[in-house]
């Protein structure tokens, strides 16, 4: 066996000790249906897991990650939307009371957008990439290069907030007061976050 999967054999051991004797009544439950308050869109990023950072229990979540947490716009065409797929059924199925898009520091994503995809990624994160550099371009044009990478960051956050309203079925459930949509970003190195506003920048979440 490699190491990698040494560290989840010996994961899912400690799991099974330690959390399953307490846990095994709830999971039991949850097996006769799902009903989470919130729908997360995260990125894959390794470090920026939403379930640890908001303590949040099995069932609490529905949870989407991927490069550099972005919602496309509505495009219902026929094709491969697996983003729009987990909104779908968060929205309509699950109806969750909130959608949170939470960027994070560092991002590999964001980077991308601002520096370019590594030369291995053009099969799929580049193109997937491009969908944010025009607004990371406008940042980069108008903040000073040392916040750069967060102001990009946050600007990600937000341009996929806008495309979450370009799905009818959200639109209408936030305008009628039964969705709330909420941008974060996660610092990684301080372990906190701070919270879209109407103000230009992210601010400390209260
Ligand atoms: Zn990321």
């Amino acid at each position: 066996m490699s190491d990698t999967e040494d560290e989840l054999t010996a994961g899912y051991r400690r799991f099974r000790a330690e959390h399953w004797p307490t846990a095994h009544a709830e999971y039991e439950a949850l097996a006769q249906g799902q009903k989470p308050h919130t729908l997360i869109v995260a990125c894959s990023d390794s470090r920026a897991d939403p379930a640890l950072i908001f303590d949040a229990a099995p069932g609490q979540l529905f949870v989407v990650r991927n490069v550099a947490n972005l919602v496309p716009p509505y495009e219902p065409d026929g094709r491969l939307h697996g983003v729009s797929a987990a909104l779908e059924f968060g929205v309509k199925v699950l109806n969750v009371k909130r959608i949170v898009v939470m960027g994070h520091a560092h991002c590999g994503g964001v980077n991308a957008m601002l520096h370019g995809a590594p030369d291995s990624c053009a099969d799929f994160v580049a193109p997937w990439v491009a969908q944010g550099t025009p607004v990371v371009q406008h940042v980069a044009e108008t903040v000073a290069p040392d916040q750069l990478e967060r102001a990009a960051e946050e600007a990600i956050v937000r341009l996929s907030i806008r495309n979450l309203r370009t799905f009818p079925w959200i639109a209408e459930r936030e305008a009628r007061g039964d969705l709330e949509l909420s941008g974060l970003h996660f610092g990684i190195a301080e372990g906190a976050l701070t919270v879209m506003t109407d103000k230009p920048r992210f601010e400390p979440l209260a």
